[in-house]
């Protein structure tokens, strides 16, 4: 919009100089329409400039391919590490040529050790473990992850000890719940630990959409209260949001100052939070966290596949439509 109104500035500038040049032929001998002349050219020359200068800087040129091959590692350069709280870090990869990373939500990525020598299992073969980008695809030049370093984990452990230049061979993306604004009028989030990448990602994708109108709840658990990750990030989004978005933080082991709900998710919590499956299809539950709690929630997933709806929610009367494990 401001590009055309810029180039109809540009334009008019152009015109009303050429109007002025024709409409001084007329004017008396001995006076010059050279000043006249270049004051409109120079006007015009500023017009464009400033239009060609403006369209530079805002023109979209549209990035049509993402940077990833769902066949392919490829590598990509560590820029930055933001420490988050004791065992967690924001690990920030650089996209070549300022691109973005147009992952489909939700989706995440496999990643496995450049240095085909390093980050191998018993039988040498490469390991190879999932992590689900935080930021958003449109992001231009760079993508986040929130991993979390396991005391005896392989993989987060190796993350953990690269240095900022150093490169991460990922493939991807995983297509996970392919999501779509406004499919469904409710949907909670029950999640775990590091489970909260892929209902941040979605969170995030949903509530920044200027047409959404689905009212989320989320269910975070974590061991204590230093534990809770995003918990800036998903307090900003509700503050944002107050209408489409609602909290609930509850810890395993709460501290002298914990206000909140603790102990493990229970039927009589998700009674009081999370819309009834009467709903049908205007209502989904979106589960992630640790295997265990995925099997106590919804039952365990079948490896990659969903697997058998169990647990409270099973209980509860949702159906196997109604619910989605990560
Ligand atoms: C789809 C998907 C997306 C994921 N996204 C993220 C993400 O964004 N950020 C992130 O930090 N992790 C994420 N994970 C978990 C991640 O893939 C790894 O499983 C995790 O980092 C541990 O891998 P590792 O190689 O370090 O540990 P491993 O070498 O596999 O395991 C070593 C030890 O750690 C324990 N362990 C491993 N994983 C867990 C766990 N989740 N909870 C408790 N103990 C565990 C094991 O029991 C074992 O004792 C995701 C997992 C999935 C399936």
């Amino acid at each position: 919009m401001l590009a055309v109104r810029g180039a109809a500035v540009a334009r008019s500038l152009v015109t009303g100089a050429r109007r002025y040049a024709s409409s001084t032929t007329s004017t008396p001998k001995g006076s010059s329409n050279l000043p006249f002349f270049l004051l409109g050219a120079g006007a015009a020359g500023m017009g464009g400039y400033w239009y060609l200068d403006y369209q530079s800087k805002h023109t979209q040129v549209k990035q049509e391919k993402s940077p990833f091959d769902s066949d392919n590692f490829i590598d990509f350069k560590l820029k930055r590490v933001e420490p988050y709280n004791h065992n967690t870090s924001k690990f920030v990869f650089e996209l070549p040529d300022n691109q973005a990373s147009l992952l489909p939500v939700a989706s995440c990525l496999v990643v496995k050790s450049s240095n085909p020598d390093a980050l191998k299992d018993a039988n040498g073969k490469p390991i190879i473990r999932p992590y689900t980008p935080i930021s958003p695809p449109e992001l231009k030049g760079e993508m986040v992850f929130l991993i979390k370093q396991y005391e005896n984990g392989n993989t987060s452990k190796y993350i953990h000890s690269m240095k900022v230049g150093d490169t991460l061979a990922m493939k991807g993306p995983i297509p996970k719940f392919p999501y779509k604004a406004n499919e469904f009028d409710e949907v909670a989030f029950i999640g775990g630990g590091t489970g909260i990448t892929p209902l941040y990602q979605v969170l995030n994708h949903a509530l920044t959409d200027k047409s959404n109108k689905t009212h989320f709840k989320l269910l975070f658990c974590n061991l204590t209260e230093k534990d809770i990750l995003l918990r800036e990030e998903l307090d900003s989004l509700k503050k944002k949001y107050p209408n489409n978005l609602d909290i609930v933080y509850l810890v395993d082991n709460p501290g002298p100052n914990w206000t909140g709900p603790s102990g493990y998710i229970s039927a009589d919590v998700i009674k009081k939070h999370v819309a009834p499956p009467s709903l049908g299809d205007k209502v989904k539950v979106f589960v992630c966290g640790p295997p265990g709690q995925v099997a106590a929630m919804a039952g365990k997933k079948n490896g990659m596949k969903q697997g058998e709806l169990g647990g409270i929610l099973k209980e509860l009367g949702y159906t196997e439509d109604q619910v989605y494990k990560f």
